[in-house]
């Protein structure tokens, strides 16, 4: 691969400056710690529809839309218009705004077992206060989680080490996903002591390919939660209203208690949600909730723009044509240079990998080669499609997979 030295310069520079200011100049996802080094950029200047530009003016089709949140493409006209007349109206009052009341009872009409909903900003601030909401309404202790799902940065989940007390994680507890023996064996250890069990509706671990539930997993899960008085909770952040509007557990059959959501709910404004069931709210009610941004309207307002576009378009079914259409052009492109790869996860929150490629190596450098060519996958971050993503988008993104396909194979990579 020929040097992206001047391709990436500006991003380089920034990136420099930033390690002067910046502890890890990048943290958290962002950080480009985990790809090849220089092979993609590491700042962004602007982005509409399914492209952005990075701060050298190179142009990408989105396949990361910020890590999800970007479901009807970037600057959607109508989310910010809604956005932009609440915030010329108040940006951050002493009281929520009626919007918030619309939300929610919007919301809790599309999520078919809620009976109500709360609002946060990040997808932790939900799936913490879900844990706390568990804990109180059942006076347990333990929480039951899938080793390697992520759910946030408290000190209860985050996959971090650092700054860590034994005791942070004394009542947390891993079970492997699809595995209902580890699940039981849980399950029989703390029996009476678990206050719930916190799960996304498929898994998709950094790294690896997403798994998909086998058959009579949930159902087991949800029975289990049912008869033992455990509260199931669904960590809906990074496939909410991708797969359902009305909360993913609708795709593989089972109801959660509570169900959170972030990402995908305002196009990009930040704003996470929490809904449950009526015999919650009690518990609910007692948990403290509340954040210096956590009542502010606008992003309020983005996303009962966004949810009301995502139902009236039907916006899921495009998704997942889109997906397909993508994935299965990549196999496609794949096999015609002899490369066996997996696709893996829904379609409308697909990932790709090389089969035999332990190290990603080959996804590190299939990931730069295609972005040199104007789109981005991220390699090892499971990826996003969003409704602004039009055939002709995919057709010349599989083009480009194609031109990044035979160079490695001319590099015998
Ligand atoms: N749960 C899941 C499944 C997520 O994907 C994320 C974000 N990647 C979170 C929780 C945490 O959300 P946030 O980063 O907004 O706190």
């Amino acid at each position: 691969m020929d040097s992206n030295t001047d391709r990436y310069r500006r991003s380089q520079e920034l990136f420099a400056r930033a390690a002067q200011v910046i502890p890890c100049g990048i943290y958290g996802h962002a950080s480009p710690a985990a790809a090849l080094p220089g092979a993609l950029p590491y700042y962004a200047e602007r982005a509409d529809g399914c492209r952005y530009w990075d701060v050298d003016g190179n142009e990408y089709i989105d396949y990361l839309c910020g890590y999800g949140p970007v479901i009807l493409g970037h600057q959607h006209p109508v989310v910010e218009e809604a956005a932009a007349r609440q915030r010329r109206n108040a940006l951050c009052v002493n009281h929520p705004g009626p919007v918030m009341v619309e939300l929610a009872e919007y919301l809790v009409s599309l999520i078919d077992f809620s009976a109500w909903a709360v609002f946060g900003k990040n997808g932790s601030d939900m799936t913490t206060w879900c844990v706390q909401v568990a804990r109180e309404h059942t006076q347990r202790r333990k929480i039951l989680k899938v080793a390697g799902a992520y759910h946030g940065i408290d000190p209860w989940c985050t996959p971090g080490h650092a700054g860590l007390l034994d005791e942070d994680r004394a009542h947390i507890h891993d079970f492997s996903w699809n595995d209902l023996e580890s699940f039981d064996r849980l399950l029989a250890r703390h029996r009476g002591d678990i206050a719930g069990v916190i799960m996304t509706p498929f898994h998709h671990p950094a790294f690896k390919p997403s798994e998909m539930p086998a058959p009579g997993f949930w159902p087991h899960i949800e029975s289990a939660c049912r008869r033992e008085g455990m509260v199931l909770i669904l960590d809906d952040i990074r496939a909410g209203f991708r797969l359902d509007l009305r909360g993913s557990h609708a795709c593989f059959g089972f109801e959660p208690d509570l169900i959170c959501f972030c990402k995908a709910i305002a196009n990009g404004h930040a704003l996470s949600a929490a809904l449950g069931r009526k015999e919650l709210r009690v518990a609910a009610s007692r948990v403290f909730l509340s954040g210096s941004y956590w009542n502010s309207p606008p992003a309020m307002a983005a996303a009962l723009a966004c949810v009301q576009i995502l139902k009236q378009q039907e916006i899921v079914s495009t998704l997942r044509r889109s997906g397909e259409m993508l994935m299965q052009g990549l196999l496609q492109a794949g096999a015609k240079h002899g490369y066996a790869m997996l696709a893996s996860g829904p379609p409308a929150v697909p990932f790709l990998c090389f089969i035999d490629d332990p190290s990603s190596r080959r996804q590190q450098y299939f990931c730069a080669e295609v972005a040199r060519r104007g789109a981005f996958f991220h390699p090892h971050h499971n990826w996003f499609l969003s409704a602004a993503h039009t055939p002709e988008d995919i057709s010349a993104t599989l083009g480009m997979a194609d031109d990044a396909f035979a160079v490695m194979r001319n590099e015998g990579l």
